[in-house]
């Protein structure tokens, strides 16, 4: 029987990543691919819980860049961020996954607030978890949000899918042809360096509270559960090397 290497991750996947090659919006093909991928993962028995950016709908320094208020732009983003994780909720349940969506900001209506150990209950009980509208809280990222959903439900590992690049490479892939791809790196290597993995508020959670992230590719079908299974495909980041 295939097996996970790991008993519950976190899966964040960028708002980029639900709007396929159409680069904003809901593609909702790219939906339903990612939610056939998640089935598979949960055929293996791994509890997963979800983080959806909104970087296909809004983003709040887009907005801020524009002459609006920081804040307000920021909340926006957090509701794209709502948006998007019920097309996904939609699309697993589709496929007979039971997926719960909890947001950091209540609105009972629409989804279930964030509460801990409900979500971990969920999460024992094999219902898909995603966790809607980033922190709740301005200036921050749903990259600090998978770091700090993985802390608190404490998840082995945060696995990073991108949909335009493959791992964590010394230069940009698209624009230089001799970059060179890591296959290792620790949270220091990311600060010092400045590399574009996670803004350093994620990074900075994840050292502290030792979580390790898998940086991959989703735009090939099946890679979500290569990592899951413990194949070696993109960048993994570690604490220490
Ligand atoms: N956001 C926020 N606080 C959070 C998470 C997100 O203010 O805790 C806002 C922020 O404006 C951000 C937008 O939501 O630009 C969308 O999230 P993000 O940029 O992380 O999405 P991704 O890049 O993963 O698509």
């Amino acid at each position: 029987m295939e097996r996970s290497t790991y008993k519950r991750i976190v899966l964040k996947l960028s708002g980029e990543a639900l709007a396929g090659d159409q680069g904003f919006g809901i593609d909702p093909e790219m939906i339903q691919s990612i939610a056939e991928q998640v089935k598979e993962l949960h055929e293996l028995d791994v509890e997963i819980a979800i983080i959806v950016g909104g970087g296909n709908i809004w983003r709040g320094m887009a907005g801020s860049a524009k002459g609006m208020d920081r804040a307000t732009a920021d909340y926006m983003g957090m509701l794209a961020t709502v948006m998007n994780s019920l097309a996904l909720q939609d699309s697993l349940e589709n496929i007979d996954v039971q997926t719960r969506v909890q947001t950091s900001i209540e609105m009972r209506q629409v989804a279930e607030p964030y509460i801990r150990r409900k979500a971990i209950r969920h999460l024992e009980k094999k219902r898909v978890v995603i966790f809607a509208g980033g922190t709740g809280n301005p200036y921050f990222s749903t990259d600090t949000t998978a770091a700090l959903r993985a802390a608190e439900i404490e998840a082995d590992v945060i696995l990073m899918a991108k949909n335009n690049v493959d791992g964590v490479y010394d230069a940009d892939p698209s624009v230089d042809e001799n970059a060179k791809k890591y296959e290792t790196l620790t949270y220091l290597d990311i600060l010092k360096d400045g590399l574009a993995v996670m803004d350093s508020t994620a990074s900075s959670l994840c050292m502290d509270n030792n979580i390790p992230l898998i940086v991959f590719s989703i735009a090939e079908k099946g890679n979500i559960k290569r990592v899951v299974k413990g194949e070696e495909i993109g960048t993994t980041i570690r604490g220490q090397s």
